[in-house]
């Protein structure tokens, strides 16, 4: 069994993009900026949105967080959203998932300029992806398919089912799994709470993706031997550490591990490869801007 390290391939990446960035900015250009907005003080998403500034200092990004309060209106985020689009000191920016209950996200994530899209979330970066045409694609599942290609993970002809169908790692990674391309060329099939015989479907599995969150979720009795397994979920489940928690994944992986050829830990596995596919979209965003330069 061959553990899909993200920790180590996203250092790996980090340090690619360090690199690029210092060859940036030793021939006299700005280093690329990435903006985050976060509204309300969840704690998760702090801990998310922290990280993402914190990784940007790594690499050498300039990196700007805008934090709004709780009560800010669907008008006023608009308003940020819009300076955001207009500021040319800024390449790429993310909008913290998920606002108050009292703003539509999917109005607020339309009205950001697909152009500076890092999160890959805007129809027309959504839509160009599931195309094959060069986009943003969203961090997720970009790391996912980042993780499998760099350890060389064999996809094509087989058999991958992804649970878990939501709009940010579900669907776009079945989309991305189908593709005609290296890793890709998959018969995906896409499960959700609605499918009746997941079991059925996962003993068939070559590659299982899971993306519940619900810890524990996939057991050794719904596998074959030799599955390779990806497991996106995270879960805070109390503990009596100093934090009051720690992160689960969908996978009983004491027990699954045993089964599999490839297996992503939790953590350690897809979480640190979203944070660096997220500073490698900000890289394109940059390049695709001085276009001239590269
Ligand atoms: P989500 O929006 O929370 O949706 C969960 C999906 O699971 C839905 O499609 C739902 O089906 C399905 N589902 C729920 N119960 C099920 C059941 N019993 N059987 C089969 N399907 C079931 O999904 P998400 O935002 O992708 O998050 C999923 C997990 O990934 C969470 O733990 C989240 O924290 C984690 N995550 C991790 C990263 C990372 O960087 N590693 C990034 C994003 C998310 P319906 O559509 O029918 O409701």
């Amino acid at each position: 069994m061959i553990i899909l390290d993200g920790k180590k391939t996203s250092n790996d990446i980090k340090s690619e993009i360090a690199e690029e960035v210092k060859k940036i900015t030793e021939s006299g250009n700005r280093p690329p900026h990435l903006a985050a907005v976060i509204v309300g003080n969840d704690g998760a998403s702090l801990t998310y949105v922290g990280s993402k500034v914190k990784a940007c200092e790594k690499v050498g990004y300039e990196s700007t967080l805008i934090k709004l309060p709780d009560e800010t209106t669907e008008d006023e985020l608009l308003n940020q959203v819009e300076e955001l689009n207009k500021n040319d000191s800024i390449d790429g920016y993310i909008v913290q998932l998920p606002l108050p209950s009292h703003i539509d996200t999917q109005t607020i994530l339309m009205a950001v300029d697909p152009d500076k899209d890092v999160d890959g979330f805007h129809p027309t970066n959504f839509g160009k992806m599931s195309l094959n045409l060069p986009t943003f694609i969203s961090a997720t599942p970009s790391g996912i398919i980042e993780l499998l290609k760099r350890y060389k993970v064999q996809t094509e002809g087989k058999n991958t089912v992804v649970l878990g169908r939501s709009d940010i790692v579900g669907k776009p990674i079945s989309i991305l799994m189908g593709l005609k391309t290296n890793p890709g060329n998959s018969t995906v099939t896409l499960a959700h709470s609605r499918t009746s015989n997941i079991k059925n479907l996962t003993l068939e599995a070559d590659i299982i993706i899971s993306a519940l969150g619900i810890p524990n979720f996939l057991k050794e009795d719904m596998l074959k031997k030799g599955v390779v397994v990806v497991d996106v979920g995270i879960t805070r489940v109390p503990d009596n550490s100093e934090k009051g928690y720690k992160i689960v994944g969908d996978v009983d992986y004491e027990n699954v591990s045993k089964k599999c050829s490839y297996i992503t830990p939790v953590p350690g596995g897809v979480g640190p490869m979203t944070i660096a596919m997220l500073l490698k979209n900000n890289l394109k965003a940059f390049k695709n801007k001085h276009s001239s330069c590269f």
